[in-house]
């Protein structure tokens, strides 16, 4: 998922969350909120100190994932290494699910299961920093020869996902149930988590009572970033090609003319997003190509469109959906065309962070980090597959930590800096893998109260 910290550092203050969250939300919050109390600064303090002796192996394991991305669905290596570091600490490691995930569970006694997620992937792209540890690791992708690169920052929440159960394995006394580590792949393709669930996840595993998941961005390192609600886009690409008659420009009566369908169906469209949508409600449809004829006096037999729809709702999505397949065949109606062709194909599904387990996860996040912990002011447009477990029934929070120091920052001086999936993306190692230990460490015990 890419930019997440990016938003983080947007404020926009004129965005409303016309959100409306579903009943289980509300119910579970009674859960949350009836937790035994948790002692945070010294969890923390615990925490951090787990995680002094542990930094050295965490950093190389950050540098050698690195420098070894490997693609979607290619994962071989990187999982055996996850699967390797949590056998190491005693968890019950099982590969291979959804084709290279891996889940390794934590048990500690009787209480709820929390999910602590990561992404194994790299990106078909190559890395430009001059890093030591850059990769320069190439790989077959759709059929050619590609750079591959951790320019989305997976190996950090990788690295984090270790250090977290690490930290939890040696602070056992101060929190009971289960956890479940998943290393899912291929979240760049958006279909790894669907892989997992399609692989009898939730069977073979349990249904988990509570989810987490981090991203690294371009915010300031040693920061949190949380929000409740919506956070991430659904992104539906639509494909849209009209058929009519080809022929001379000199004789229109004697076509029907794809071109005149297709520029009506850009303008039309519009009205969906403008006067049937609420308009509090965020929906985009761009139609950002159109590909029709090869000469100004023929009229050609066919005009092709293509373009996204982005929204935070399902039913807004639906909405739109609708809409726009009855433009398009209202179109293709005008002329007397045959009816055109439509393919809509889903991307991400918004992530909607639940609004209760985010509450009692932000204030935890406060007490251990003070300022550094901040709430973004609006969702980020991108979109990312973690929403597969949340749309499964699993409440989740997923959160960002910052990955540039201040001397980066003011090095930068008001320039910007390199965001997710640009080759020149650099995480600061430190404070921002310690940042997301600690984090994910205290999310988790926050829900697993030892009870008195
Ligand atoms: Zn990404
Ligand atoms: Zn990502």
């Amino acid at each position: 998922m890419p930019a997440t910290g990016g938003a983080a550092h947007r404020a926009n203050k004129t965005m409303t969350f016309a959100l409306l969250l579903p009943a289980a939300a509300v119910l579970l919050g009674a859960t949350v909120a009836s937790a035994a109390p948790f002692d945070v600064p010294a969890a923390r303090d615990s925490v951090t100190a787990a995680f002094e002796k542990d930094r050295s192996r965490l950093e190389a394991l950050y540098m050698d994932l690195h420098a070894h991305p490997e693609l979607g669905f290619q994962e071989t290596r990187t999982a055996a290494r996850l699967a390797k570091e949590m056998k190491a600490l005693g968890l019950d490691v099982t590969e291979g699910v959804g084709g290279t995930g891996v889940v390794a569970v934590l048990r500690n006694g009787a209480g709820p299961t929390v999910l602590v997620r990561t992404e194994l992937d790299a990106l078909p792209m190559k890395e430009e920093t001059g890093l030591p540890y850059a990769s320069k690791v190439t790989a077959q992708w759709e059929g050619r020869e590609t750079f591959v690169a951790h320019s989305c920052g997976h190996d950090m929440h990788m690295a984090a996902w270790v250090g977290a159960a690490r930290a939890l394995v040696a602070q056992k006394a101060r929190w009971r149930g289960t956890v479940l580590f998943v290393a899912q792949p291929s979240e760049e393709t958006v279909s790894g988590a669907r892989a997992m669930i399609a692989d009898r996840f939730f069977e073979r595993f349990g249904k988990p009572d509570y989810g987490f998941a981090l991203h690294v961005g371009p915010g300031l390192a040693g920061g949190v970033y949380y929000k409740p609600g919506v956070l991430s886009s659904n992104s539906d690409a639509l494909e849209l090609t009209f058929t009519g008659r080809g022929g001379h420009g000199s004789m229109p009566h004697a076509t029907i003319d794809p071109v005149l369908m297709a520029s009506r169906f850009v303008v039309d469209v519009q009205s969906i997003v403008s006067r049937e949508k609420d308009p509090a409600a965020f929906g985009v449809v761009t139609i950002g190509a159109i590909q029709a004829g090869s000469a100004g006096n023929i009229i050609p037999e066919t005009a092709q469109l293509k373009g996204t729809i982005r929204t935070y709702d399902a039913g807004v999505r639906q909405k739109i959906l609708d809409g726009v397949t009855r433009v398009a065949k209202a179109q293709a109606d005008m002329s007397a065309a045959p009816p055109p062709k439509l393919e809509f194909i889903p991307g991400g599904k918004a992530v909607v962070n639940d609004a209760a387990l985010t509450a009692t996860t932000a204030d935890v996040f406060k007490q251990a980090f003070g300022s550094m912990a901040v709430e973004i002011p609006q969702p980020g447009s991108a979109s990312e597959d973690y929403s597969e477990f949340i749309l499964a029934g699993v409440p989740s929070v997923y959160f960002a930590i910052g990955s540039y120091t201040p001397e980066t920052m003011k090095a930068a001086a008001g320039k910007p800096l390199p965001v997710n999936h640009s080759p020149m993306f650099a995480p600061a190692i430190q404070p921002t893998l310690q940042t997301g230990v600690t984090a994910m460490a205290l999310a988790v015990m926050n829900v697993l109260p030892v009870e008195p």
